[in-house]
């Protein structure tokens, strides 16, 4: 780049205001937000770096889709436009529309998995293993080395270790594994991409064992530009090209249109295979709605179709990238821990390391994320011992590491707004020794991140 000043390759149309709070209210939000971020109210949030899933900006002429968007119940042309715009990077047979991803998964795992069977992925997201695990089947992810130590550099951390791979196939043999999946870019790894070289060498041992491989595609086009960036044989591919090769190695796909497809909800199945295909419509209006509609509204099917466009176009990628590494260059520059490389969607701040003072039970992680909304009214979510630290025999023990995650939603914040949390999360620095762990008072039986409440020790 000839200047280093981040230009979003968009002007502002229409503004949101966002609430500027003193930090003495901040502090009583918190409070008696029982030091939880998910039950702080979102107008009470700056700048909100929770998820960036479904919390993006969509364009002039998504909006304008949206009034084009035709609510017939069967056979409406908004179906049309949306199955044309997936099928023209996903070329599948079959196209599912579904209200989101975890709809597809559901429909997916219920029609192909059950009891005793094995499903491989690089590392299966949340939603995705709880739909396997609800069918009785289990998930095993198989991401390489690399991808589980947050210091180490590699350019595909999210790649498939395999090896390791052939062995599950060896020791549980082929026909207990209904598909292998690949999780594009690896959500739960830190949003690291996957190497064409690794999709197309997984989907080579699928064939091989006439196992069908699928992409959890919610990244497909963060994945496509990190190959563009980092693979020999690709710097010059346009990344449309780049997303056809990487679904040309797969035989079929799940997606949440509140990723990279730029939209605020929807998400859709695609496959090859007729007999799926079949069981999964019936399903499908069991749960979400008519084939050509699933559970979206045509409206939302014409914003996704535009949205798809969008993902993209170099300009869009080019920013998207650059704008996440701005914000970890700058943490790592103030010496603040992250993991790196930096992913595509995401920062993560490595709090175990950055609070080392706090042990690992008294919940590092949120105790800067409570400082990080305290300080600046930064939302960000605790990805550690609170989320994963609770066994299924009501045990705790720390989890694998204790993170922060500052997820950057699509086109909605500014380079002002990121320099802003950059200010922000070194003035946390400043007194980190001061932060305070947590215990926890109240916790339901599953998921407790959500609605735990804490007391802050002294
Ligand atoms: C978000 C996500 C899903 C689930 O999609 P929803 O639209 O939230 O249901 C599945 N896989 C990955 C990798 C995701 O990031």
């Amino acid at each position: 780049m000839e200047f280093n000043t981040i230009i979003e390759p968009f002007r502002i149309h229409s503004v949101e205001p966002i609430k500027l709070m003193s930090r003495d209210e901040r502090k009583s939000a918190i409070e008696k937000a029982k030091y939880n971020v998910f039950n702080i109210p979102a107008k009470d949030v700056l700048i909100d770096l929770l998820t960036d899933s479904g919390t993006g900006a969509m364009s002039r002429d998504q909006w304008a889709a949206i009034q084009h968007g035709d609510e017939s119940y069967a056979g409406s042309p908004s179906w049309e436009i949306f199955r044309e715009a997936v099928v023209d990077l996903f070329d599948f047979k079959h196209i599912i529309p579904t209200h989101q991803g975890r709809a597809a998964e559901k429909i997916l795992f219920s029609s192909i998995a059950g009891d005793g069977m094995v499903i491989p992925s690089n590392t299966h997201f949340d939603t995705t293993r709880a739909n396997i695990e609800f069918v009785g089947a289990q998930g095993v992810d198989l991401v390489i080395e690399e991808g589980k130590d947050p210091a180490t550099i590699h350019p595909f951390k999210g790649n498939m270790n395999t090896d390791a791979l052939r062995e599950l196939i060896d020791r549980v043999g082929p026909q207990n594994i209904p598909i292998i999946m690949l999780t594009i870019t690896n959500n739960s790894g830190g949003g690291q991409p996957v190497s064409m070289a690794n999709i197309e060498e997984v989907s080579k041992i699928a064939h091989e064992f006439n196992i069908a491989f699928f992409l959890d595609a919610c990244r497909f086009a963060e994945n496509a530009w990190f190959i563009r960036l980092r693979e020999a044989g690709y710097e010059n591919m346009d990344v449309k090209e780049i997303v056809k090769k990487m679904i040309s190695y797969a035989d079929g796909m799940t997606m949440s249109a509140k990723k990279d497809p730029l939209a605020n909800i929807g998400g859709w199945l695609a496959c090859n295979d007729d007999l799926l295909a079949e069981k999964a419509r019936n399903m499908l209006i069991l749960t979400e709605g008519f084939p050509t509609y699933g559970g979206l509204a045509g409206r939302d099917l014409e914003a996704i179709a535009v949205g798809l466009k969008e993902a993209i176009s170099h300009d869009y990628l080019q920013y998207r990238i650059t704008s996440t590494s701005y914000l970890g260059d700058a943490l790592d520059k103030a010496g603040i821990p992250v993991v790196k490389p930096y992913g595509g969607h995401a920062i993560y701040i490595d709090a175990r390391a950055f609070l080392s003072h706090i042990p690992p039970l008294q919940y590092p992680g949120q105790a800067l994320a409570v400082a990080l909304y305290e300080m600046g009214g930064i939302r960000g979510c605790e990805i550690g011992t609170v989320m994963f630290g609770m066994t299924p025999q009501g045990t705790e023990v720390p989890a694998t590491m204790d993170l922060v995650r500052l997820a950057i939603p699509r086109r909605t914040y500014t380079q002002s707004h990121i320099d802003y949390v950059i200010e922000v999360a070194k003035k946390v620095a400043e007194d980190a020794k001061g932060l305070k762990g947590y215990k926890i008072t109240k916790a339901p039986q599953f998921l407790r991140h959500f609605t735990a409440e804490f007391e802050r020790l002294n």
